[in-house]
């Protein structure tokens, strides 16, 4: 089966791709599929609200099941910030440096007890027939003093779980414990059940 992924975040693709297959599930951008999607404006107050939003327009222009991921960082000491504007913490969309430096500026006075937070994904699959699925998953870390690492995107150089960031892990081990990795497991397990009562 093919699922048209509503993003254009290659990171997020090969993610995916890496879990979704043992169940025989292709994982297609937009242009790997060869279809034009509209940019979908993120305006739910919630990563599962935008995880929706993000799908289901996927699937109305594509008439393909489509599956979109919403997710971010929450930080305890700033209440849960950036959460669901992550992406555009520092102003500027997809900007992960100055994102980073943002948060870390934000957090430099907080001792290492209080630096805790965790990432959020929410997945949401919608099928040509009306249906959906919706699962989420948690990742629970916390937030260096310092980048550290260079595989990964967005906040991975910050975020510690043990003492190592998620830039510091191999695909492998960030899919293992990781809040998509998380989700799209849930996702696994729901999947065939789901399909089977088509
Ligand atoms: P989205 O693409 O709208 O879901 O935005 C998610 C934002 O949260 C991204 O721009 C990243 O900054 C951050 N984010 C989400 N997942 C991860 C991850 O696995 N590692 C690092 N940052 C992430």
């Amino acid at each position: 089966m093919r699922f048209l992924l509503a993003t254009h975040n290659m990171k997020k693709q090969a993610e995916m791709q890496r879990i979704l297959s043992p169940l025989g599930i292709e994982v297609l951008t937009a242009d790997m599929a060869g279809v034009a999607l509209t940019d979908v404006d993120e305006t739910g107050e919630t990563f599962r609200e935008n995880a929706f939003l993000k799908a289901y327009s996927g699937c109305r222009e594509s008439g393909l099941p489509c599956i979109a991921d919403d997710s971010g960082l929450c930080v305890d000491a700033l209440g849960g910030a950036p959460g669901v504007y992550s992406a555009r913490f520092s102003g500027v969309h997809g900007d992960d440096d100055a994102n980073i430096a943002k948060l870390l500026d934000a957090l430099r006075d907080v001792p290492e007890a209080k630096r805790t937070a965790y990432f959020a994904c929410a997945v949401c699959v919608c099928f040509p027939d009306g249906r959906k699925l919706e699962l989420e998953g948690r990742c629970n870390g916390k937030i260096g003093y310092e980048k550290r690492g260079n595989d990964g995107f967005g906040y991975d150089p910050v975020f510690l779980v043990g003492d190592r960031s998620f830039a510091q892990f191999t695909a492998d081990e960030k899919d293992a414990v990781s809040h998509r990795g998380n989700a799209l497991r849930k996702l696994c397990k729901a999947l065939p059940d789901y399909l089977n009562k088509e």
